[in-house]
This record gives C-alpha cells, structure tokens and sequence, in this order.
C-alpha cells in the first residue's frame, strides 16, 4: 500500500472536544479550513500541473471528518470524487476519532471513493483518554476498527507517546501492542509536543505534566518500531513534521526534526550489540544497507563513538546486498585480505 497524500487540512472542523495537547492551527500551519469549493479547484490546478498522480489519495487531515455533519461531508467529497472516478488519483482518505464511524457514515464513505481511515486513538488506557479530554474510550477505538476493516476499508491508527498520565516507557509500550492485537494497515506514532495554548501547556507551567525523558522517548519509540515491524505493520511517520508555525509555537516536549532516524540509530546500536558481545576488541567493519549508512554511524556519530570507547572500532560502510535494518559484520582484517571480491553478506 503507498501512503502519498494529496492533504487537505480542516483544523478541528467537527471536533466535539479539546484534546490537552492538540492545536492544529499551529500544527498544520493554517488558520482557516478549505472549502469544498477550494477543495475542487486545487485539485483542478494540481491535476494539469501534473502535482495529482494516480498513486496519490486526496487526504482530509487535521480533524474530524465523520463528526462535521453529513452535509459537509458530502460537499468535500463531492468535489474531491470527480477525481478519483477519473482516475487522477487512487482514492480518498480520511482522518478522524473513533467515536464517530458509525455504519450510515461508512457507507456514505463508500459512495465517495474513501479508500483509508486513520483513527486517532492516541492511549488504549482509558484514563488517560480522559485526563487528556479525548471524549473516547479505548473500546471505542477496537470497535471502531473492527467496523472499518469488516467495511473494507484500510485502517490507519495513530498513537501518542508521553501523554499526560501516560508517562511510563510501558504505557507506550502497552497501548503499541494493543494496537497490533487490531492489525490495522499502518500506524503513526507520535510523541507529545507541548503546543503553546493547549491544556497540556498550562499542566506543563504548572508543573502538573512532566514530559518523559527524551532519550527514554527515543528507546522507547525504538521498541514501538521494532515491536510494529515484527507484526508486519508499517510505522509511516514517527514524529511531528517540522514546520514554521510548529517551531513557533513549540514550548517543549518531545520533538526532533529527525526523530525517526535517532529511533533507527537506537535499533542499529541493538543489532551491533548483539553481535559484537561475543567478539574481541577489536576492529571491524559492518556493513548496512547504502540508505541505512548515516542511521548506523549515529548523530554525532553516536554509535561509533559508543563502541570505541568500550575498545571496539567500527567502520560503517554501504553494501546494498545488505537488507534495510539489518547488518553484516567483519573483522576488518578479513576485508583487508579479501579487498578484491566482495564481502560475503
Ligand atoms: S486531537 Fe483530533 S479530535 Fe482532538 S482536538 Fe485535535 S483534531 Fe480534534
């Protein structure tokens, strides 16, 4: 499944409540939702400039699209179908809770050429559902889920990593593996970032929110990864996206414009650990992957520099028999010799 977006966004359009730590202004950069009638006319211009491609799906982001009426919902995919029956795009997506994808509101998705749903589920704990204002259990979620895939559609499900209340590596941990246990198609992690105006920011003032360490953060969205990858399910965005309005309004929490490479560095060190545990000091060369070589050495060269002050030196170099993720070790004296013929893998 290919997860290109054409995105629209509707900041908060239909949300019931105020969710602690959503500001979707500052998150997504605009202040006044499309229009329909927007809506059809970027997607006209987009077409004839060749910026709609038919691998893409036209995507409603930033609220809750099943819960802003079903008039509204109407009028945007009204104007977003034309495209899809055409074939100028493969379908349509749309992000919204779990307590609002009722039976009449799927079929009417159906009509329109909805291809994916994401559920924001965020915990599967209820407590902290409502400490945060989610409005939702976590019953809502699997039962909201299990009438999507029975409806045939594809099932995105996102999460939150440091809430408030949910502070624990093992809360995170916990609600990931509910969260396979509902096979959905794909996953978004993400970990809280304390937005300037939202609840979150005055429990943080106060004193009240202390967000979770920031490296028990990265192992532990390390672990997420892992955990999602070994039951087969794509992890499509760990992190929030960089952008102007979101730096601006950033008041702390757990953000970094590579976030998702700091967890894959964190997976690499793993892998080098277990293989190198048994092994003299010494130097060795692993090989990894051509677009995993910068992962592998770490920010800062991180990895590198942990395993040469435990006597180890590594050279980290590109082999593209190498799978993604995965390593292939030497002593780098056996390379030496072999230097002519390429490295067993
Ligand atoms: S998190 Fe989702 S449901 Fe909550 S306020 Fe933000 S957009 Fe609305």
């Amino acid at each position: 499944m290919r997860h290109k977006t054409f995105p629209f966004f509707i900041p908060h359009r239909g949300c019931p409540h105020q969710c602690s730590f959503c500001e979707q202004h500052a998150i997504s950069g605009q202040e006044i939702p499309v229009t329909p009638q927007d809506v059809a006319k970027t997607l006209s211009y987009a077409c004839a400039n060749g910026r709609l491609t038919s691998d893409m799906e036209v995507a409603f982001f930033g609220g809750s699209f099943t819960a802003i009426g079903e008039e509204t919902v109407r009028a945007y995919l009204t104007a977003a179908f034309p495209f899809v029956e055409r074939g100028d795009c493969a379908g349509i997506r749309v992000s919204t809770r779990p307590d609002a994808v009722e039976a009449p509101m799927l079929s009417l998705l159906k009509q329109y050429g909805v291809k994916t749903i994401e559920l924001g589920a965020q915990s599967m704990r209820d407590e902290v559902l409502i400490k945060n204002g989610r409005g939702h259990t976590a019953s809502d979620v699997r039962s909201a889920s299990d009438r999507i895939r029975t409806a045939g559609f594809s099932l995105g499900l996102q999460m939150m990593v440091g809430l408030y209340g949910d502070t624990r590596c093992s809360d995170a941990r916990y609600t990931a593996s509910e969260l396979c246990a509902l096979a959905p198609d794909f996953v978004r992690i993400y970990p809280t970032v304390i937005v300037k105006g939202t609840r979150l920011a005055s429990l943080y003032a106060s004193g009240e929110y202390v967000p979770m360490a920031f490296d028990d953060a990265v192992e532990v969205c390390a672990d997420l990864l892992a955990l999602f990858s070994a039951h087969g399910i794509p992890v499509i965005r760990l992190g929030l996206q960089d952008s102007v309005s979101l730096s601006a309004n950033r008041v702390g929490g757990l953000y970094h414009p590579a976030f998702r490479e700091l967890c894959e560095t964190v997976l690499y060190k793993r892998k080098m650990e277990s293989v190198l545990s048994e092994q003299m000091p010494g130097h060795y060369v692993v090989w990894v992957h051509p677009s995993c070589v910068s992962k592998a050495i770490g920010h800062q060269r991180k990895n590198v520099q942990l395993f040469q002050n435990r006597g180890v030196f590594l050279q980290i170099k590109p082999n593209p028999n190498v799978s993604v993720g995965s390593i292939s070790v030497e002593r780098s004296e056996s390379i030496a010799v072999k230097k002519s013929g390429n490295p067993r893998v």
